[in-house]
């Protein structure tokens, strides 16, 4: 079995949720088998196996156990990226569109020094909002974000064309 097919196993959908019409692709059951969160780390350390970098940078909130697990497992550092008003110290802070309203994430002022190397890691790609932002708080700290990658893509929301065109390479383990 491919490794698309077997995470795709293990990923719970629910109709619904948090919305009418969404579609949630439900990690946490994929998280609480073991051979499902190796594989799921290791197919996205594999995917970037090829590439150089010196932090992995997780979106909160399961962008921080898939990325908190890849930094860990390729002995990087992590960054965590998180919702308005959650770090505590000096924070750098960006706007996204919803499809109704606006978002924001913050990252620590001091938590990327320029000319740094970061890959970025979510669970989930869709519009790709969350991570343009996210790529774009690095970039504002005069990191370099060398790769972005997802265990699931949603290509006809075009997310990650979305990063592509901002000069990412993307990396999913399944769409
Ligand atoms: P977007 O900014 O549209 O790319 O949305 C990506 C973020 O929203 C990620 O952090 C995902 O975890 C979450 N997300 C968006 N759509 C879904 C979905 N259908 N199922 C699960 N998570 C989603």
């Amino acid at each position: 079995m491919s490794l698309a097919n077997e995470l795709e196993g293990l990923i719970r959908t629910i109709p619904d949720y948090p919305k009418p019409g969404i579609m949630f692709r439900d990690v946490t059951t994929l998280l609480q088998n073991p051979t499902g969160i190796r594989k799921a780390v290791d197919g996205l350390a594999e995917a970037f196996s090829d590439i150089d970098y010196d932090l992995v940078a997780g979106i909160e909130a399961r962008g921080f156990i898939l990325g908190g697990a890849l930094a860990y497992a390729q002995n990087r550092g992590f960054v965590t990226i998180r919702k308005k008003g959650k770090l505590p110290h000096v924070t750098l802070s960006q706007q996204y569109a919803l499809e109704y309203g606006v978002d924001h994430v913050e990252i620590h002022a001091d938590a990327v020094k320029p000319g740094q190397r970061v890959l970025l890691i979510d669970d989930l790609i869709a519009t790709g909002g969350t991570a343009e932002a996210g790529m774009q708080l690095i970039r504002r700290l005069g990191g370099s974000v060398v790769g972005a990658g997802f265990v699931i893509d949603l290509p006809e929301l075009g997310g990650a064309r979305r990063l592509e065109g901002l000069g990412a390479r993307v990396e999913c383990l399944m769409r």
